[in-house]
């Protein structure tokens, strides 16, 4: 029987272990951290009952995909929840923008912007299914739907800055901003549309949806379907040596740098080197709170908004991703706000809601943004603060500690610049191959790169099963 180790129980890790063992691996995994799940981890941080996300909370692109139709995570016991308003945007004097599932009701809300949202987003949300089937996997292929991938190919390339023409007012400019802003780049470089388009089409495609519960039922789930395919499982031990792991095939859910430490001398020059360069972005610096009665946003709509981006205008999210990404970290940051309790009515305990926020920091960031996040907050919904019954801080500096995987911060695992959004952890034909047989690389550092979807360790499992057979 073919055995595997898999180094690393984040969503991809897992992945990789279930859909090895689908196809009759002998599957053995090896964590780090004393318990399992990487970057879908929940624990009750701020107060007893309280259930908040430590990293991912939303879930843009978890459904629908390959890896989420090939297994019944359902029966598993993970259940999706969405909020009425996928994510929204709001601006000073009450303002904002809502993104709903539905583009026309969208469309509906941006006044004379709304025909322009409609006119890019509707076509692209009718492909989104044969499109997304094309990015999530490694660039260099032959596409299937050669057209609709160049329909989005032709968004995607562009700088959010130039994209963001086409809407005339802040409103609709700042509610793609927010999506772009997740790329944690600059907003007037080549590519810096890319993520913005994609994840904006999902929200409209399958929303952003919440795990029941917190986001560790996606982890049990799987790591419940992969246990029934003979999967065993060690946490607490650190792999720091592919000498130490005796099976026939070793899935790494390690950053590019990591695995080149790992593997040693038997990587190829050529990989160690691309793997030494390999590039990682800005970090995330995160407060979570108790907030009775939940954030009293002045832009109603974000009230009922799972996601809320708060930076301000399309201009002010732009500069401060350009600082960040200078090494400075701006006055008045982009925020990220997860409001759980209104997708999952079922976290909130007697009338207290967990909010997530995390700001958007520059890399290895020493300082505490505490302060300037809940000044954001507080801008947008005045009141926040006296709502507030309680905080839980997690620096820049403990992420990265936490997870190795998050090198100074950045919880994407690299850097979105324009050659590595597209080819990630380097150019090749089989970015998962590290060049030594049976040794692939599956974390989010190969395509389709960050988020708690679980594809790169499908893509990953089945490069390496594909092996087997040559
Ligand atoms: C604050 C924060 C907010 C986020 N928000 C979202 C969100 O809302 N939506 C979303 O989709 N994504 C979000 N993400 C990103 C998402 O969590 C990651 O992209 C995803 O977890 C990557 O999965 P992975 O399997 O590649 O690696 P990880 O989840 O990083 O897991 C890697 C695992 O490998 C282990 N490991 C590393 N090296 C070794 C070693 N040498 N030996 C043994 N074990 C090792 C680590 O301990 C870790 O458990 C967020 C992340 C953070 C930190």
């Amino acid at each position: 029987m073919t055995t595997a180790t898999v180094v690393g129980s984040g969503p991809n890790g897992l992945a990789a272990a279930l859909t090895l063992a689908e196809a009759g691996v002998q599957v053995h995994v090896v964590e780090a951290a004393d318990t399992l799940g990487g970057g879908v981890r929940s624990a009750e941080l701020t107060l007893p009952g309280l259930v908040h996300d430590e990293c991912s909370g939303f879930h843009p692109l978890a459904v629908g995909t390959a890896f989420a139709r090939a297994f019944d995570l359902a029966g598993a016991g993970l259940t999706w929840r969405w909020a009425p308003v996928e994510f929204s945007h709001p601006l000073d004097g009450g303002t904002g923008a809502a993104l709903r599932r539905s583009v026309e009701v969208t469309a509906a809300g941006l006044g004379t912007d709304g025909t322009s949202w409609q006119r890019m987003f509707g076509p692209l949300t009718d492909r989104f299914d044969t499109v997304v089937e094309e990015f999530v996997q490694p660039m260099l292929h032959v596409p299937r739907h050669p057209f609709h991938l160049a329909r989005f190919g032709a968004y995607a390339a562009l700088p959010a800055r130039t994209l963001a023409r086409r809407w005339e007012h802040p409103e609709a400019r700042a509610l793609f901003a927010g999506a772009a802003a997740h790329a944690f780049r600059p907003l007037g470089t080549p590519f810096s549309s890319a993520v913005g388009v994609a994840l904006a089409t999902s929200a409209h495609a399958y929303g952003w949806p919440v795990a029941e519960g917190g986001s560790a039922a996606i982890a049990r789930a799987v790591v419940a379907l992969a246990r029934q395919r003979g999967v065993t499982f060690e946490t607490g031990r650190r792999v720091d040596h592919l000498a130490d792991l005796d099976t026939d095939l070793v899935l790494l859910d390690t950053a590019p740098r990591a695995a080149a430490d790992i593997i040693g001398d038997r990587l190829p020059a050529g990989v160690a080197r691309a793997y030494r360069r390999y590039r990682h972005g800005p970090g995330a610096f995160k407060v979570d709170y108790a907030v009775e009665g939940g954030v009293p946003w002045a832009h109603g709509e974000s009230r009922q908004a799972g996601t809320v981006h708060v930076g301000g205008s399309f201009e002010e999210v732009a500069a401060a991703e350009r600082q960040v990404t200078r090494g400075r970290m701006p006055e008045r940051p982009f925020v990220l706000v997860g409001q759980q309790g209104v997708a999952d009515p079922g976290r909130t305990r007697d009338g207290v809601h967990p909010v997530y926020t995390y700001a958007h920091v520059p890399a290895g960031f020493t300082g505490d943004a505490t302060t300037a996040i809940t000044a954001q907050l507080e801008r947008f919904a005045p009141g926040f603060r006296e709502r507030v019954l309680a905080t839980h801080v997690r620096s820049t500096a403990r992420i990265a500690a936490d997870n190795a995987n998050f090198v100074g911060g950045d919880i994407l695992t690299g850097a979105n610049d324009p050659l590595q959004v597209v080819f990630r952890p380097r150019l090749a034909a089989d970015p998962y191959a590290t060049g030594v047989p049976g040794v692939f690389l599956c974390s989010a550092a190969t395509p389709p790169g960050a988020g708690a979807h679980g594809m790169c360790g499908w893509n990953a499992a089945r490069a390496a099963l594909a092996h087997l057979t040559r």
